[in-house]
């Protein structure tokens, strides 16, 4: 099996996340930002693209 690799662009900080630790990524999922800690949902997967929006903790 080949693993596909994922980018993901942080939309606050514009720096790449680390998406090692999130082996089975998927739409839905909620990823944290190891730069600037803010925390992201995924919106959605395609072409090696990973979209994320900001997740307001503040519920
Ligand atoms: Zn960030």
């Amino acid at each position: 099996m080949e693993q596909k690799t994922l980018v993901c662009v942080c939309p606050e900080c514009k720096n790449m996340v680390d998406l090692s630790r999130y082996p089975n990524l998927k739409v839905g999922d909620v990823i944290e930002c190891q730069t600037c800690g803010v925390t992201l949902e995924v919106k959605n997967i395609g072409g090696g693209q990973v979209e994320v929006d900001i997740v307001d903790e503040g519920k």
